[in-house]
């Protein structure tokens, strides 16, 4: 038996000065409108989650970290601008931005959070579930408690 560590998926910012793998399992996608995520990404992000032990950085020539909150810092790429990663200083998970892994993910959105802080632009047109804000039952699916946003 190997021990060798297959990635699940792969992913990287724009220009390639930030790549990435999973060696363990992804979360289901969580779309969060909360006005941390609007401010950074330009819209609603969808993001996915890894345990942090399972991550590891390819390529980190361009990665920087933004304290976004008290509780959590953004990873973001200083050289295309990409915003790469969400991670509490709980360190219980690393959440990923969904767009920058590879095709195929394989994954699928399972919700939508914080939508009290949706902008007024738009309407969220799909009939997935609706939380006001990290609701538990958004991660029911994974057992991830989740509530540190
Ligand atoms: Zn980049
Ligand atoms: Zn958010």
């Amino acid at each position: 038996m190997s021990t060798e560590q297959t990635a699940n998926a792969t992913g990287s910012c724009l220009c390639g000065a930030v790549q990435y793998q999973v060696n363990g399992p992804l979360r289901s996608v969580l779309y969060c409108h909360c006005e941390q995520c609007r401010k950074t990404s330009g819209h609603f992000v969808a993001a996915t989650a890894c345990d942090p032990t399972d991550f590891h950085l390819l390529a980190d020539d361009g990665l920087r970290w933004y304290r976004s909150s008290p509780a959590a810092e953004r990873g973001f790429c200083s050289s295309c601008g990409a915003s790469l990663f969400w991670r509490p200083d709980s360190a219980d998970r690393l959440c990923i931005m969904a767009g920058t892994l590879d095709r195929p993910t394989k994954l699928h959105a399972i919700g939508h959070i914080f939508v009290d802080m949706a902008s007024d632009y738009y309407r969220i047109g799909d009939d997935l579930p609706q939380y006001e804000q990290n609701d538990p039952r958004a991660w029911v699916e994974n057992g991830d408690s989740g509530n540190n946003h």
